[in-house]
């Protein structure tokens, strides 16, 4: 194993082991001007990943919020149909005179009252 250390960026000379800088240069592997560049593209690239994280989650958000709003619309038309029914049913139970009796055999008996 060599004692020498350089840069692993640009392979410039940092110090040798046997120096009394040992302690300084062990945990270096690059040289300042590469150690700057290396923190600037290491801080641009997090920078990166946050925007794409935001974007990612603002994509998302916008989907719910649209697939609110399309099951909102849904549950709009059926409520007005519900209310077109029970009109329907109010009017058939206003005609025959007859209290209304539940489910499917109150709309059973209007379908046979309106074919006729
Ligand atoms: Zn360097």
């Amino acid at each position: 194993m060599s004692s020498k250390r350089y840069c692993e960026r640009c392979g410039e000379y940092l110090g040798d082991y046997m120096t009394d800088d040992f302690f300084k240069y062990l945990p270096m592997k690059y040289c300042p001007v590469c150690k700057t560049e290396i923190v600037r593209e290491q801080k641009r690239k997090c920078e990166r990943e946050r925007r794409k994280k935001k974007r990612l989650e603002r994509q998302a958000e916008k989907t719910r919020l649209e697939l609110l709003q399309e099951e909102n619309t849904l549950q709009k038309e059926r409520i007005e149909l519900l209310e077109t029914r029970n009109q329907q049913l109010r009017e058939e139970v206003n005609r025959s005179g007859t209290k209304p009796r539940i489910g499917v055999q109150v709309s059973a008996q209007i379908r046979k009252k309106v074919k006729r």
